[in-house]
């Protein structure tokens, strides 16, 4: 009889790919986790107990048909592994690399429950596309005919790529406006290249354009070019332009040289790692080498700054947070990470202001977790009594980000809009109000995550497809 393939969670222990040690880490921006080797992966797969229910597909933003791809993998069919990962996902390379799995497949995988560890479907799943890159079987974008209708995309983060491949491939014509140099949005100069290097960016934005979707960069819509020409061009717009307003804090002493945004620090080091010149880099203003380094904030954008501040070379680097480990917003796969890094954490503080000009230091206060608000989560009290001062030559705010105020800066105020100025649109179709007009990602959802944007751009180009369809019968009759 042959041997069943799965199953074997028993027997085998959940394994990640090798992580590289701290403190040859510190050092670079590349990757931390290495491949998996090939037996390496079919015997990861191979763990999956094939749930007849699974809950690891249901928690899945892009419900994937995680079962089936693991089994092939286990079974050496990667191809056919390949082949039905991207039928659900346009990035699963990407997706494998940085989704919190913690909190979405992975933590609802059921043996993970009965205390066996979790299947490791993230790097499975990087692993497929990874060898699918290797092997070729990543084909350009051919679409069977091409269509006379277009399509404006604004914004070439995760969310507009996604939505311009499925359209492209269906033979729309596409053009994606993005106020950046280069695609990718958060992907190419948020996150940094220790979780997602650059190439593998990179050469997503090349498949894109080799496969005949337009790309006008360095053109920022409302000052380069009006909403109303983007949509006079195009017989549909895609708004997709994520949330960039960085949420300050009131306090002594903010304005001072050395408080810095995290998304600036962020991007000027991403720039760095592609060789560009980044003049407030090299001033030494956003480059944190030798510096005492101060982060504030305790979601992913706080870890990547700490985790960058190690790499450039910091003297020292300390996290506050206003409450505990246990209630932070950020990944605590990313926290281990950093700590081992020597990122310290100093958990249940928060800043009360600033000293120097420019900053010497944070003022700190002490916090305790009271009870429960409105939400459910414990809100931080401050102790009274308790306040330090925490010395720092670089101080940066990852604080969250909030949408611009899209309908004045393009002079749209019909541009429907709710009182946190996310964009109004159907969560399913993305459609707004406004005919021909839709919208995806975090312009819509707050800041969230590349999965979501990558499921909103995927069903906003189904329901354009659609009404394209509809459009074109209706016209023949
Ligand atoms: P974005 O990726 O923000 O792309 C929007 C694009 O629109 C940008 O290229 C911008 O230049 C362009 N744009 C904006 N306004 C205009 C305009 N007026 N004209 C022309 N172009 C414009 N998510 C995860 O899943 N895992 C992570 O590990 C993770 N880490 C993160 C780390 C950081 C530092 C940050 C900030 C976010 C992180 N996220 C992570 C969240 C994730 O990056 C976002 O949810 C995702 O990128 C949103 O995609 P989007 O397409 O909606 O917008
Ligand atoms: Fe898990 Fe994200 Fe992949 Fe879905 S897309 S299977 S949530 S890693
Ligand atoms: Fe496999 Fe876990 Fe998903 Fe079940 S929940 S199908 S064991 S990965």
């Amino acid at each position: 009889m042959a041997e069943q393939p799965m199953l074997k969670f028993v027997n085998i222990d959940r394994d990640m790919p090798e992580k590289r040690p701290p403190d040859l880490r510190r050092t670079d921006f590349k990757e931390i986790y290495a491949e998996y080797a090939d037996a390496k992966a079919k015997e990861q797969a191979s763990r999956c107990s094939q749930c007849g229910v699974p809950y690891c597909q249901s928690h899945c933003p892009l419900h994937n048909n995680i079962p089936d791809w693991l089994r092939l993998t286990a079974e050496g069919r990667l191809q056919e592994a390949y082949e039905i990962s991207q039928a659900t996902n346009t990035f699963p390379e990407i997706c494998g690399r940085i989704c919190p799995q913690d909190r979405l497949c992975e933590g609802n995988c059921v043996i993970e429950q009965s205390g066996h560890g979790t299947v490791t479907i993230g790097s499975v799943e990087k692993y497929i596309t990874d060898t699918a890159w290797e092997e070729g079987w990543v084909l350009p974008i051919k679409p069977r005919e091409e269509r006379t209708e277009s399509v404006g995309i604004i914004g070439a983060g995760p969310g507009g790529l996604a939505a311009a491949d499925v359209l492209r491939r269906q033979g729309v014509q596409v053009t994606i406006y993005d106020r950046y140099d280069r695609a990718g949005g958060l992907l190419t100069y948020g996150i940094p290249g220790f979780k997602l290097e650059k190439d593998v960016v990179m050469r997503r934005n090349e498949q894109l354009e080799q496969g005949g979707v337009k790309f006008e960069l360095n053109c920022n819509v409302g000052e380069d070019i009006s909403f109303a020409d983007i949509r006079a061009k195009h017989e549909a717009v895609i708004i997709a332009t994520g949330v960039y307003k960085s949420r300050e804090i009131q306090a002594p002493g903010v304005g001072v040289p050395g408080l810095e945004r995290a998304i600036d620090f962020l991007k000027a080091s991403n720039r760095k790692s592609f060789g560009d010149t980044v003049e407030e880099f090299d001033s030494g203003r956003l480059n944190a080498e030798g510096k005492r380094v101060v982060v504030i904030g305790g979601g992913d954008t706080a870890m990547d700054c700490v985790r960058t501040s190690i790499r450039q070379g910091a003297e020292s680097v300390k996290c506050l947070y206003r409450r505990d480990r246990a209630n932070m917003p950020g990944s605590q796969r990313e926290v281990a990470n950093a700590e081992e890094e020597g990122v310290q954490f100093e958990w249940l503080t928060a800043p009360k202001g600033f000293v120097g000009d420019p900053v010497t230091g944070v003022m700190v206060q002490k916090m305790r977790l009271g009870a429960p608000d409105a939400t459910g989560r414990q809100a931080p009290e401050v102790i009274e009594g308790a306040d330090y001062v925490e010395d720092a030559d670089l101080v940066i705010m990852a604080l969250g980000f909030e949408p611009e105020d899209l309908p004045t800066l393009w002079g749209e105020a019909d541009l429907p809009v709710n009182r946190w100025g996310t964009i109004k649109a159907d969560y399913v179709t993305g459609a707004t109000e406004l005919d021909g007009v839709y919208a995806v990602g975090d312009i819509v959802r707050g800041a969230s995550l590349v999965v979501w944007a990558i499921k909103d751009g995927r069903d906003c180009a189904e329901a354009i497809l659609e009404r394209f369809d509809s459009e074109s019968m209706m016209a023949a009759e």
